[in-house]
């Protein structure tokens, strides 16, 4: 009690406190897949109702409980719950909440998981959906019909960093009887609260930021309870469920997101601070930098800006990759999130996965390198990244 008036450093490491209390300091792993009744009685009343209570693993968990209480608190919702990984968190939501016939808006510039789901996914399904530009403040409302249930949101985007202004479309979606649902990822409840902007639900790749350390896949949604349950009626039937040690290792990871997470906000910003100024990139995509087209809308809704940046090598494609091939603290990976910095060249990545039209419907120019700064020496990390702009510009000065 009195969690809620605590910061958020306090809630990560207390607010599970009351569920499943144990004298133990760190929390037990309940690696079970199913809980045994005490007589008839109880299994029935336990089979009717197995929210909170001990029945099987696929309904629920101590270890999934004590990661969902401690998320509600830090994202300010009344209730959450947690997937096996972000897309599964997204798909559940998604399949929980709309039906045949009816129309999901979404975003252009949107993780690529995201975007396949709106594409591919949903279509299948008889749901028809929009992507819209999210920097356009007017083209959420002109893109809702009277079919329109969701409105998927994502910022700051991946990879672009595009902001969406959440404070308005919320807004405007509550009056057209419109649910919104926001990926937080990239922010975290750190730095951004999309509960306190009037989203009504947000949702996590905690494979990210909030387990912080690589080594764990899962997904979180926060928001009212009531629409929560009805999501949770779908995730007990396509079974997505986090394992209980990974549950435990995300709780582990939550306890330090509230000192994580200002070292990658204060290493994004110098890495983007450094590279802007250097001839070898042409443009640096971070909304902490005052030429960031929206970033006044940014500082009006986030209180840090993260740790993940996306810069253009002048040098073209083969500029970018071989930037990343001169950097020595950065592994190449997909991911991010983690206490390792990693740095991945989209259009590379995707040359086998999709398509030249995809790629090029997805925005993202053939020159763009996404790093995600994570909590190494800033000095070490500015140091690296410039002493690769500079091969690269000597190389391409030398052609
Ligand atoms: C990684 C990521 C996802 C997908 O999450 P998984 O845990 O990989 O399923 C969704 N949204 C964003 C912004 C991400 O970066």
């Amino acid at each position: 009690e009195g969690l809620s008036m605590s910061g958020s450093s306090t809630i990560a490491i207390h607010a599970d406190r009351d569920v499943y209390p144990s004298r133990a300091v760190a929390r037990p792993i309940y690696q079970t897949a199913a809980f045994w009744a005490e007589d008839a009685e109880q299994f029935a009343q336990v089979a009717v109702d197995p929210r909170g209570h001990d029945f099987y693993t696929r309904y629920g968990n101590p270890n999934h409980a004590q990661v969902a209480a401690v998320v509600a608190e830090l994202e300010h919702a009344e209730a959450a719950m947690v997937t096996a990984s972000g897309m599964a968190a997204l798909t559940t939501a998604v399949l929980g909440l709309v039906s045949a016939g009816d129309h999901v808006i979404g975003q252009q510039s949107t993780y690529g998981g995201t975007a396949s789901v709106l594409l591919n996914l949903l279509p299948r399904l008889g749901i028809t959906t929009t992507q819209v530009d999210q920097t356009e403040p007017g083209a959420f409302e002109r893109a809702v019909t009277p079919r329109t249930r969701l409105i998927l949101l994502e910022s700051p985007s991946n990879p672009l960093l595009q902001i969406t202004d959440l404070r308005s479309i919320a807004a405007m979606a509550r009056t057209r009887g419109v649910l919104t649902l926001a990926d937080n990822t990239f922010a975290t409840p750190l730095n951004q609260r999309p509960i306190d902007l009037g989203i009504d639900l947000v949702w996590h790749s905690a494979t990210k930021y909030l387990n912080g350390h690589s080594d764990v896949s899962a997904g979180v949604l926060a928001g009212p309870a009531e629409i929560l349950n009805q999501i949770w009626d779908v995730a007990v039937l396509t079974g997505a469920v986090l394992g209980p040690f990974d549950a435990w290792l995300l709780l582990r990871g939550i306890r330090t997101l509230p000192m994580r997470m200002p070292r990658h906000d204060s290493n994004g910003q110098a890495l983007a601070e450094a590279l802007s100024e250097h001839p070898a990139v042409s443009r640096v995509h971070y909304p902490g930098l005052p030429s960031h087209p929206q970033h006044a809308l940014a500082a009006s809704q986030m209180r840090g800006f993260g740790g993940v940046l996306a810069v253009e090598l002048a040098g073209g494609y083969e500029a970018a990759d071989a930037f990343i091939g001169r950097l020595a603290h950065f592994h190449r990976s997909a991911s991010l999130g983690g206490v390792e910095s990693l740095a991945v060249h989209p259009a590379a990545m995707w040359r086998g996965m999709l398509s030249e039209q995809d790629i090029a419907a997805s925005g993202v120019p053939l020159n763009l390198v996404r790093l995600a700064a994570g909590t190494e020496d800033t000095e070490d990390l500015v140091t690296d990244v410039l002493a690769a702009a500079d091969a690269v510009a000597a190389a391409t000065g030398s052609d």
